[in-house]
């Protein structure tokens, strides 16, 4: 289950105040795509425990009134399609408007849970005024400020709750889910044909042939894991301006589903921007990443291209350089059997488990050779640290000052864990707690 909140609604209700609200302080995608009015947003944050994206459709929104109404059509549709919960918004000191209405029209079609929420509800005066949105057909409605945050805290908890399906039963349980993602035409699909080695999936240039997402079980050579396919992307694509961020919104569905991440680049354009939006998304997620260069065939090949290639890109996405870089060709196959290895190696590096024993024999003497530096004439001292018991890579390290102990130590720590432990392709997180 991908865990997506999308923020629908007309212009000035309140959809990025309350984002911002809802990251609480967490850093924002911003998503410039040229030819659009707006930016949009997207973030991750967490409610009770419970790990979700938030985006805020609202970008699409010019200043026009005739296109804005398709515009708004798509803004919703695309809620519809990629999320898993709508939050609809509306704007208690303006009263019920007919782009609500149309609004409410178009959410009464999806399955998906819609949960219309009234903003800017600053007193308990408005409350009153909130009835009227009954009219718009919602069995129930919530009223919040997103500017001070009164009622999101309710709203959240009625929102991650449907996150906690227990009724999904997944059919590849204990398999390593992987997706593919990239920009539109790095690849995707020939790279999936490749591994699946089946016709079923046919490439064309042609935009608007490629089927639908859908999970394939990859099972060869003794390797076995669950193929998340996003390249159906250019199916639902009708306006062009919009790919891009279509694009974005799959990859961002397939990366909270997955445990790898095979981020594609075309070798021909090089790391750009929407690909550094991609990796960072998955390392927020903490998911598994390897970055494969396509289209390695296309690139004339001087004394140390590949080098160069790899060094640039390692440069872009620094400080998290541990990641694995290969070059292949996906319409010559070529590496591509070394792309699994890698995605299993990440794979089980994502899952790695220290023993507590292990670690301090390891990193206690580092520690003790490279200490933290002192501050205000205080020692600090690092006693003992251990993996917690996470999903992913998380270590605690304990100090008697912890408060002390700055930004580039715990980089330190954390490439020291790299050093000595395989966790290459996954995000750690390194804590120092009081001890
Ligand atoms: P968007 O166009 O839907 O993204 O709306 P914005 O988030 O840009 O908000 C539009 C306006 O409403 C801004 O001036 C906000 O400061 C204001 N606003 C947002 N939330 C609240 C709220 O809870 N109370 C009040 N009084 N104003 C709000
Ligand atoms: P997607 O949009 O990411 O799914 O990209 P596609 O798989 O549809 O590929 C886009 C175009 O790039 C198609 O014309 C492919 O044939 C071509 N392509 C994909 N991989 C390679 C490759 O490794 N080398 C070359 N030369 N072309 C490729």
């Amino acid at each position: 289950m991908a865990n997506i909140i999308a923020l629908v609604g007309r212009p000035n209700v309140g959809k990025s105040t309350l984002f911002n609200r809802l990251l609480q302080k967490k850093e924002a995608i911003v998503d410039s795509i040229s030819g659009v009015t707006r930016d949009r947003h997207y973030g991750k944050s967490d409610w009770n425990g419970i790990d979700f994206t938030v985006i805020d459709t609202g970008g699409y929104i010019t200043g026009s009134e005739d296109i804005f109404e398709g515009e708004i059509r798509k803004q919703v549709q695309l809620a519809i399609e990629e999320a898993s919960a709508i939050v609809f918004l509306v704007d208690v000191t303006e009263g019920v408007t007919d782009m609500d209405y149309e609004v409410a029209n178009l959410l009464r079609r999806t399955t998906k849970p819609v949960f219309l929420v009234v903003n800017k509800v600053d007193n308990a005066m408005l409350e009153n005024d909130a009835l009227e949105f009954y009219s718009l057909g919602f069995d129930k409605y919530y009223t919040i400020a997103g500017m001070t945050g009164s009622g999101t805290g309710d709203l959240l908890d009625d929102i991650v709750n449907i996150f906690k399906d227990e009724n999904y039963v997944d059919p590849f349980e204990g398999l390593p889910r992987v997706t593919i993602v990239g920009r539109p035409n790095v690849g995707k699909s020939t790279l999936t044909n490749a591994l699946l080695e089946n016709e079923r999936n046919i490439v064309t240039d042609i935009s608007g042939t490629t089927r639908d997402s859908i999970e394939t079980l990859y099972d060869k050579f003794g390797y076995k894991f669950v193929l998340i396919d996003t390249a159906g992307i250019r199916k639902k694509t009708k306006v062009n301006e919009n790919i891009e961020f279509y694009s974005v919104m799959r990859s961002i569905r397939s990366i909270e589903d997955s445990d790898v991440v095979v981020l594609l680049v075309d070798a021909t354009q090089g790391w750009e921007k929407q690909d550094m939006n991609i990796l960072y998304l998955a390392q927020k997620s903490r998911k598994g990443i390897v970055i494969v260069v396509n289209k390695w065939d296309l690139v004339s090949k001087e004394t140390n291209t590949l080098k160069h290639f790899e060094h640039n890109i390692r440069t872009k996405i620094a400080p998290f350089t541990d990641v694995p870089i290969i070059f292949v060709s996906a319409l010559t196959k070529q590496r591509v059997y070394k792309t699994v290895e890698y995605i299993m190696r990440v794979y089980e590096n994502r899952n790695r488990k220290i023993k507590t024993s292990k670690l301090n024999e390891i990193m206690l003497p580092i520690i003790e050779a490279t200490p933290p530096p002192s501050i205000k004439g205080k020692y600090i001292k690092i006693k003992y640290c251990t993996q917690l018991p996470t999903h992913t890579p998380q270590f605690a390290f304990f100090a008697n000052l912890p408060q002390y102990i700055k930004e580039p130590y715990k980089r330190f720590i954390e490439n020291q864990l790299r050093k000595n432990f395989d966790f290459t392709g996954v995000p750690i997180e390194v804590y120092f707690r009081q001890k």
